[in-house]
């Protein structure tokens, strides 16, 4: 049985985590390394876990020679990775959400083909093939944000899937997509925007999470150069609250760029209603620096097929083979997700939940 959750598990979840002051991390995958290792890390700390594809982490997974100019392999990599999920999911035994990260508006050919999927999969199954789509059109309107994404919302709607929106834009470079030189006002959302987005996409269902900019940043960089206003947060779900007579942190939000984020801005951010957590950057390091240990502990068996200190026709074989290294990256990958869920306060929270 797929442990892919379909939205009103994962509403259940959110409601959960901001009960308890707890965020999700989601981790952008790019081989079934990765999401073994992601799955391996939530099995290991008991708990669910988010796992996204991007755009170009899609189209890595299906094949980096296939053909992208009309995103089909990017659509086909998701919907592979999605299924790969359902089938694996049951073995580790923890819940997984499965979101695709930031489409802007040319990338919307990417998303109505993993919808078209989507709903033959719904069909067959009764289940989404994907959890949730994250439409970013931050470099639209306002209006323009809001209005397609009310569309789109609707049709995740009937798939019982929930839809992630971006007001306001993440800084640094990710994916392709280069926002370091971006005017710093508009890495700070108002709480205003988060109110008519809330407003605006209720009208059509409430299946909807929000990433509002508070300073984020994709990559890592050094010390000083991300100043994170998690009050951003706590002034929009206030605002809110007041002018829809909400109960408390209505809005579910979602937390870009949390690589290099200090300790005390994500403690702080998990009060104002932060559900979900994106981790790429450190993962990415992780992967590499489980590799590159492995190979300087191992550089003498690692020159050649044969020879190696024990001797010039010695073989190497087990040193090479990709299974062994590639274990390293993946054990690295898991020690520091086991990280992240303690940062976002979220080990251990199968147990209080009945998903
Ligand atoms: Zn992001």
């Amino acid at each position: 049985m797929s442990l892919v959750l379909n939205y009103p598990k994962a509403k259940k979840l959110f409601q959960h985590a901001k009960a308890n002051h707890y965020a999700l991390p989601a981790v952008n995958v790019t081989t079934s390394n990765v999401i073994n290792a992601s799955l391996e890390a939530a099995k290991t700390t008991g708990s669910p876990i988010i796992i996204q594809f991007s755009n170009s982490g899609s189209a890595f997974f299906a094949g980096k020679s296939l053909d992208n100019k009309q995103q089909q392999s990017s659509i086909i990599g998701a919907v592979s990775g999605a299924k790969y999920l359902h089938e694996v999911s049951d073995a580790y035994g923890v819940p997984v959400l499965i979101n695709t990260d930031h489409a802007a508006m040319k990338l919307l050919p990417w998303v109505d083909g993993m919808i078209k999927h989507g709903e033959a999969f719904y069909k067959a199954h009764g289940v989404p093939l994907f959890t949730s789509h994250m439409l970013d059109f931050s470099e639209e309107t306002l209006h323009e944000n809001i209005e397609v994404s009310k569309r789109y919302l609707e049709k995740l709607t009937k798939l019982d899937m929930f839809l992630e929106i971006e007001l306001g834009v993440t800084g640094g470079e990710e994916d392709g997509v280069d926002n370091t030189d971006v005017e710093s006002s508009k890495l700070y959302t108002q709480p205003e925007e988060v109110a008519y987005a809330y407003e605006e996409l209720l009208k059509v269902s409430e299946n909807f999470v929000i990433a509002a900019s508070f300073g984020n940043v994709h990559g890592v960089y050094k010390p000083g150069n991300v100043k994170l206003e998690p009050a951003i947060l706590k002034n929009s779900q206030e605002y809110i609250v007041k002018k829809f007579k909400t109960d408390s942190n209505p809005v579910s939000f979602v937390f870009h760029g949390g690589s290099g984020s200090e300790q005390e801005k994500i403690t702080e951010s998990l009060q104002y209603g932060v559900v979900k957590m994106n981790i790429d950057t450190d993962i990415q390091w992780a992967y590499w620096e489980g590799i590159h240990k492995y190979y300087n502990k191992n550089e003498a068996y690692l020159q050649g097929q044969l020879g190696n200190p024990d001797g010039s026709d010695s073989p190497n074989k087990k040193y090479y083979d990709p299974r062994v290294w590639l274990r390293e990256g993946e054990v690295s990958i898991r020690e520091r997700l086991i990280e992240a869920y303690k940062a976002l306060n979220s080990a251990d929270r199968n147990k209080g939940l009945s998903l």
